[in-house]
């Protein structure tokens, strides 16, 4: 009967956990460590490698070899076929998450279980824990932009959805929740609603409804957050007119939304009447979400990485309300969460829960400077990598790769994303992400990661502020069918810029990569004049809506910063949807 009473969550107690953990880093690494292998020591994989029982780290590390998502695809897709027998586990696997694919272009299949929803649970309370501290919530609703997929069956009758659908179906993710006394102002019935256009106009609907009492706005990441906001400028009348007579809007046809849309929405002029002036007085939609929601404590999502090009347009909306970085962790695990939450969204650190998996690094410094092979994740076979170190091994001021062994069947899984260490919290690093490993814009000897591209296109954007203009997202390609192959930058703008600003912006663009292998390149032609193309407005949309038809959420959703050949479908949306293009003059 005890152990079924509820234990109230008390945020302080969750930070003395969170210490002691981080104090003992080492020891809790190796306890996890021999947790994980012991528990699925009948698991073949583990078998075939010979660990025999064997749990220590270097057992481990000298048996088990590193591994891609590719090495594990045919493992796991036997699993989702049903295979009888225990392949990466010990329990058997009865759910697949499946990650966004935006990077890749490439939607991954990834064991899930429900240990992986306890260890999203323990993150969300550590870093909700210290957020409090400095932004106590009192009885609040949080307007939350999430999104549930709809699962479907695999072939083996596994349940299948995208990680945070599977986290955010889970009892436990209510109960957090509630504790957290930020519950989503949506019901079920928006938040895995079928149509995620309707499911937005709703959530901003509730929280509009809910307005005073929304001390919380969040997303998994902030792209969600802008893109509901943006849309919010272009339906805001209908919605006050919804508030004002109580009916709701026609757009809104699946009638599971609408019944319980009609259960919360009662005639209310006068709260319209207070949204419409409030909007009416705005300047170019600038503290937007300050306005709308008085009780906002702060905004909260993934800030970092790819989501960093939307803080500015994030600032224009919010104002003065703070905005936090939430934690850091993929489709595979979380890895590490956000203790320091009043650090600026772009110098945010996560420091790694120690009990949580357990993690490897391999240094990055090495490699690089005399490297001409760029695809070292895909063949790693073809090079001799830096040996990885453990977590309490890794060193200020350098970068690594993420190598993750989890409690769903990943054994030193390479994530590829590079992230640097920026201190430690006690004996557990505090990592910065820096970017997908991957993800470079290279054509011979050149390498510029995502961060140096993001770089390049804040440099160029400054620009067109000039002219009140911003970049509304962009991406990139590298084109080889040109001789000498060259980058192409793909914009999409806020309106109309002059022929002649974007000529500067092109050759801006061009010449802000300070990789010095492109400089290089291009000083001696080897690398053909960068190309700006202008995308019709709307494009980016549609490179959404095609991601969201394949089956993602709206959650995981980033925008494909480089799209390569394997990704078709999106090059298509690009090509069929510029405007104008640019050639670069910056080298001569
Ligand atoms: P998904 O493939 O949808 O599971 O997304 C996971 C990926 O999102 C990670 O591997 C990272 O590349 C990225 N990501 C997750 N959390 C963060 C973060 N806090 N900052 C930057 N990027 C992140």
């Amino acid at each position: 009967m005890l152990e079924k009473m509820e234990k109230r969550f008390d945020p302080e107690e969750v930070i003395e956990e969170f210490e002691a953990l981080t104090k003992d880093a080492k020891r809790v690494q190796i306890e996890t460590l021999k947790k994980i292998l012991k528990e699925n020591g009948e698991a073949e994989y583990l078998k075939k490698w010979g660990l025999d029982g064997k749990t220590d780290p270097e057992s481990y590390s000298s048996c088990v070899p590193l591994v891609t998502h590719k090495d594990l695809e045919p493992l796991i897709q036997q699993i989702a076929n049903g295979a009888p027998h225990p392949i990466l586990t010990g329990k058997p696997i009865t759910t697949i998450s499946l990650s966004s694919g935006t990077t890749q272009g490439k939607r991954k299949f990834v064991p899930f279980n429900d240990e992986l929803t306890e260890t999203t649970m323990q993150i969300y309370r550590t870093s909700f824990a210290f957020r409090n501290r400095e932004y106590p919530i009192v009885n609040g609703k949080a307007l939350s932009f999430i999104y549930g997929s709809k699962p479907f069956k695999t072939n083996g009758g596994l349940l299948a959805g995208t990680a945070t659908s599977n986290v955010y179906r889970s009892e436990q993710f209510k109960k957090t929740m509630k504790e957290m006394q930020t519950p989503c102002c949506s019901p079920d019935e928006v938040i895995f609603g079928p149509d995620f256009h309707q499911s937005l106009y709703c959530h901003l609907l509730c929280g509009l409804i809910f307005r005073d009492e929304i001390q919380v706005i969040s997303s998994t990441f902030a792209h969600s957050i802008v893109h509901s906001f943006r849309s919010f400028e272009l339906v805001w009348e209908e919605l006050c007119s919804d508030i004002k007579t109580g009916t709701l809007s026609p757009r809104i046809t699946v009638p599971t939304i609408r019944n319980a849309m009609a259960k919360m929405l009662k005639p209310n002029p006068e709260l319209a009447n207070k949204i419409h002036e409030k909007c009416l007085s705005l300047s170019n939609w600038c503290r937007l979400i300050e306005e709308l929601f008085p009780n906002v404590k702060y905004i909260y999502g993934i800030m970092t990485g790819s989501m960093e090009p939307y803080l500015k347009k994030l600032r224009h909306y919010s104002g003065e309300i703070p905005l936090l970085s939430a934690d850091y962790g993929s489709s595979e695990g979380w890895i590490g969460a956000n203790v320091n939450p009043t650090r600026p969204p772009e110098m945010a650190t996560f420091a790694v829960l120690p009990n949580i998996g357990y993690f490897e690094f391999i240094p990055l410094r090495e490699i690089g400077a005399d490297s001409q092979d760029n695809n070292e994740l895909e063949s790693p076979s073809v090079r001799v990598e830096p040996r990885p170190v453990g977590l309490t091994d890794v060193r200020v001021g350098e970068e690594y790769e993420v190598v993750v062994t989890n409690v769903a069947g990943l054994y030193r899984y390479r994530l590829g994303d590079v992230v640097k260490v920026v201190g430690f919290h006690n004996s557990t690093p505090e990592l910065q992400f820096v970017c997908r490993r991957n993800l470079m814009l290279t054509i011979n000897i050149d390498k510029n990661t995502e961060k140096d591209l993001q770089l390049s296109v804040e440099a160029a954007a400054k620009l067109l502020a000039a002219e009140k203009l911003e970049v509304v997202d962009f991406t990139s390609q590298v084109d080889l069918y040109s001789d000498p192959g060259h980058y192409v930058i793909f914009w999409e703008v806020s309106g109309e810029a002059s022929d002649e600003v974007l000529k500067e912006c092109c050759n801006c663009l061009d010449s802000t990569f300070v990789d010095a292998g492109y400089v290089s390149s291009r000083k001696v032609q080897a690398i053909g004049p960068l190309e700006l193309k202008i995308l019709k407005r709307g494009t980016f949309q549609k490179i959404l809506d095609h991601y969201v038809g394949l089956g993602s959420t709206l959650n995981q959703f980033k925008t494909p910063r480089c799209v390569g050949p394997v990704n078709q479908m999106v090059l298509q949306i690009l090509c069929d949807n510029v405007v104008k293009s640019f050639i670069s003059s910056a080298f001569g």
